[in-house]
């Protein structure tokens, strides 16, 4: 059997994803032994997709470019494969759902401070359109395969080429963050939430979450190793959902709902609830970081 055909393409991206691949470092040799990289933009810059037997395309669809491009990898590869969570889930750019195009626009060509542009000029001609809204590639094209991560854990990205390579189906973790965090958990309730280092930072060995911090543990998929709350800080949710969890920003909100609630000695009473929920500082930053627009409610809803 020849070498397997895998093209790479990149869409909305930072270029994280593509790295992540090249930091494989030794462990991409086994893997350079059964494949031929046909296109790959973050080293061969060659305009023209060849056809392949794997497709991987990393970054969200944010412009017409982005659509016209995935839809080619699908017509030229036989399986796809979204990397990184902005093709998975839309990403960070997704959080610019929260705005109209036009707001994205004034902001970026008019109103930041580094700006001078009194005329109101928008780029018009050579400049790809940019979409109404963010979108994760699924929305666009059929996704068969999907690595998590922003950027995407390089030995999940070994595993998962390595099964396919192997005639297998790749398998994603089933379980949590908090599942593979060292931290000890008490099942403790917390009274109040605080801000990361505006509120101070939490003692080490200790659940991040049962400190009063907020930390998407409990509904993002394993595979990182914990990497964040290992070293302090509060996990933010790059995985994504598992596949039992739906929208992982409205289970977050189940879990924390349940953690007030925890401790009968400290159960809060009804009419406290808004406060609490008030001091959730940027609840869709904070919740839907990388899942905005894979989510229940994808953008902001605007009032005609
Ligand atoms: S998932 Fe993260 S690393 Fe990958 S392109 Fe998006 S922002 Fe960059
Ligand atoms: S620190 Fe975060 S990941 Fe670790 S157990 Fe607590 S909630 Fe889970
Ligand atoms: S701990 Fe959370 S935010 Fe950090 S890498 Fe893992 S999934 Fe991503």
């Amino acid at each position: 059997m020849g070498a397997v055909r895998i093209a790479c393409e990149w869409l909305g991206i930072c270029s994280g994803c593509e790295i992540a691949i090249l930091d494989l470092h030794e462990g991409i040799l086994p893997i350079l032994e059964k494949v031929e990289f046909v296109h790959i933009p973050v080293l061969v810059d060659v305009k023209e997709i060849p056809e392949a037997d794997v497709g991987i395309i990393s970054g969200c669809i944010e412009n017409e470019d982005n659509i016209e491009v995935a839809k080619e990898m699908r017509e030229k590869c036989k399986i796809i494969v979204a990397l990184g969570s902005c093709a998975c889930f839309g990403g960070i750019p997704g959080l610019r759902n929260l705005y109209t195009r036009e707001e994205v626009l004034e902001k970026a060509y008019v109103t930041t401070k580094s700006t001078v542009n009194p005329d109101r000029v928008f780029p018009r001609k050579d400049v790809l359109e940019l979409q109404e809204y963010v979108k994760p590639l699924n929305q666009v094209i059929k996704v068969d395969y999907y690595i998590p991560g922003c950027p995407p854990p390089s030995d999940l990205i070994g595993s998962v080429l390595t099964a396919l390579l192997e005639g297998k189906e790749p398998q994603l973790p089933t379980n949590t963050v908090c599942d593979e965090c060292p931290l000890q958990k008490e099942r403790k309730a917390i009274p109040e939430i605080r801000r990361w280092c505006v509120d101070g930072r939490p003692e080490p060995d200790k659940c991040i979450l049962e400190q009063g911090f907020i930390c998407l543990g409990p509904v993002t998929r394993a595979g990182c190793g914990a990497k964040c709350p290992s070293i302090g800080v509060p996990c933010r949710g790059c995985m994504g959902p598992t596949d039992r969890v739906i929208d992982q920003g409205a289970k977050m909100i189940s879990a924390l709902g349940s953690i007030w609630m925890l401790d009968e000695e400290l159960e809060i009473p009804p009419e406290e609830y808004d406060k609490l929920a008030e001091q959730l500082y940027d609840p869709v930053g904070m919740l839907y970081r990388f899942t905005l627009p894979s989510s229940l409610i994808p953008r902001k809803i605007m009032k005609k």
